[in-house]
């Protein structure tokens, strides 16, 4: 038997929380966010699945885009971050890749090289102060990128630093800066919404939104799931009991004998560890379900291993071979996350390779 571990995912699910952003904003187009291996979902399978009724993908490096191209998709690329050496402007031009723009070695290396891109998103930093340029800046930037006739569409893009935050003001100050931007250029397409923005700001209709997490069927706000939110969770991640073994109360377990049993009880161990993607921080008590029953994490998280306990000790006891849902399918990923002082989008992230992954 091969060890059990396995991220199954569901890429009608992803398909159909991309629908769902669009028919958010039906005027909008729309990139799904495949970088960072598709947020650890598969970015060629992801990709493969989405091609055709995707409008465009993006991603955070050539390296991602290349990646994508090779493994034949067709798609418009959207490289989120612009380029990092001039060089690759050649490979932009080549591959009919779009940018983000944000700099001046992005802009002086792109006038150049002089050869024609299609499209071209000026940053504009609205106060999130991490990529952009000011407001004049971004005004100059498109002015010259358009009289240099290299670029087909010259576009305006910003990102928020707090949409995930309903009650923060900040968003509302970064679209008005947003605005008033777009007044001193004149007519230019935007791009400016994340998923939080998607769901649950008002942004500017028409232009690209840029859903990535909700994709995934994650959720961006920390009170809330994705399934409460109505996205479908893409990534269930599942494994089996591997050794059963029976507590006494004041017994310790695992590495650093942190976990002390206050009851009797059966200890299960379960093939899944940090080595896998499954968080190191988590802490006793986080959720998962075996044999479709409420568990918890007991004992420190290992390389390979975990040990768990059941919520309530049943009269059936648990075997060797049970089945363990780790999240997904009944244990929401952000309820994990939760329990390990981070969130969704970095637990789904960090998978690792070990995993099997199954796609259906
Ligand atoms: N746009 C940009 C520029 C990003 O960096 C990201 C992700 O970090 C996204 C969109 C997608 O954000 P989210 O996953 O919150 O939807």
């Amino acid at each position: 038997m091969s060890r059990p571990l396995t991220a199954t995912v569901d890429l009608e699910a992803i398909l159909s929380n991309y629908r769902y952003a669009k028919q958010l904003h039906p005027t909008c187009k729309a990139f799904a966010v495949v970088k960072s291996n598709a947020y650890g979902h598969g970015a060629v399978r992801v990709a493969q699945y989405l091609e055709g009724d995707a409008d465009a993908f993006a991603v955070a490096s050539i390296e991602e885009a290349l990646e994508l191209r090779e493994a034949g998709i067709e798609s418009p690329i959207m490289l989120l971050e612009g380029i990092f050496e001039p060089a690759e402007w050649e490979l932009c031009a080549e591959q009919g890749f779009w940018t983000a723009l944000e700099n001046s070695m992005q802009l002086e290396s792109l006038l150049t090289l002089g050869k024609p891109v299609e499209k071209v998103f000026v940053k504009l930093d609205s106060g999130m102060h991490r990529l952009g340029v000011n407001k004049e800046t971004a005004a100059e930037y498109v002015q010259t990128l358009r009289d240099s006739g290299l670029v087909g569409e010259v576009l305006l893009m910003t990102h928020f630093a707090c949409a995930d935050d309903l009650a923060d003001l900040t968003t509302m100050k970064q679209l008005a800066y947003f605005e008033q931007t777009r007044q001193l250029i004149g007519k230019v397409e935007a791009s400016v919404a994340n998923s939080a923005a998607i769901m649950k700001w008002s942004v500017p209709e028409g232009g690209w939104i840029r859903p990535g997490i909700m994709l995934y069927g994650i959720s961006p706000f920390a009170e809330v799931s994705g399934v409460e939110l109505g996205l479908k969770p893409a990534m269930t991640l599942t494994s089996k009991v591997i050794s059963v073994r029976q507590v006494s109360t004041g017994d310790k377990v695992g590495y650093g004998l942190s976990y002390q049993a206050a009851a009797d009880h059966q200890l299960l161990t379960v093939a899944v560890g940090y080595g896998d993607g499954y968080p190191r921080a988590a802490d006793h008590g986080t959720p998962m379900l075996i044999n479709g029953k409420p568990a918890e994490l007991a004992g420190r998280v290992s390389m390979d291993m975990i040990t768990a306990k059941r919520v309530t000790e049943s009269s059936v006891p648990a075997a060797i071979g049970d089945e363990v849902v780790l999240w997904g399918n009944g244990v929401p990923v952000e309820k994990v996350a939760y329990w390990s002082g981070t969130i969704g989008y970095e637990l789904v992230t960090r998978m690792t390779s070990r995993p099997h992954f199954v796609y259906q």
